[in-house]
């Protein structure tokens, strides 16, 4: 998932797992997008729900986020 820096223009990389903590901040603050910060220059990069949504279609079909147990 490549993200293009409104500011710089650069390039950066998002992964599965980023966009899925994207995604429950969204939710859990009820907010319209997520604040992709770039690694070239800091700035903040607004993703919107739908976009994030679209990069993981999977997130949220189904609502079993398996709870690991320390053992
Ligand atoms: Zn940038």
């Amino acid at each position: 998932m490549q993200v293009r820096c409104y500011n710089c223009h650069k390039p950066f990389a998002m992964n599965k797992q980023a966009i899925y903590e994207a995604l429950e901040i969204v939710t859990s603050e009820e907010l319209n997008h997520y604040n992709a910060y770039c690694p070239h220059c800091r700035r903040a990069n607004r993703i919107s729900m739908d976009e994030l949504r679209r990069w993981a279609p999977e997130w949220g079909s189904e609502t079993s986020t398996e709870e690991k147990t320390d053992e």
